[in-house]
């Protein structure tokens, strides 16, 4: 539970608050889906949207924090994939 040496902590992950997914019909190479989660902000006051488009041709996956402050205190990290994606906290 220590990890004293290591000043990078992952924090919990905050709660989702919204859902969207949509069908879409596609660029040329089929239809897909797209899929946007809309998460609480480790402070609150903002919002981390994390978005899916699930379309033949055209996959984009990203994880957007939308706040200020947490912006500057927080990095989001995507290594275990979008999905998994976590949010680090750097101390200074
Ligand atoms: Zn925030």
């Amino acid at each position: 539970m220590t990890d004293t040496n290591n000043k990078r902590h992952t924090i919990p992950r905050p709660k989702l608050i919204d859902k969207d997914t949509a069908p879409h019909s596609g660029f040329g190479a089929g239809s897909g889906d797209t899929e946007m989660y809309t998460y609480s902000c480790a402070c609150g006051k903002g919002r981390i949207i994390e978005y899916h488009d699930n379309i033949p041709g055209f996959r984009d996956h990203t994880v957007v924090m939308s706040c200020e402050e947490c912006s500057e205190k927080y990095t989001i990290d995507t290594s275990g994939g979008i999905r998994n994606w976590t949010l680090v906290h750097e101390d200074c």
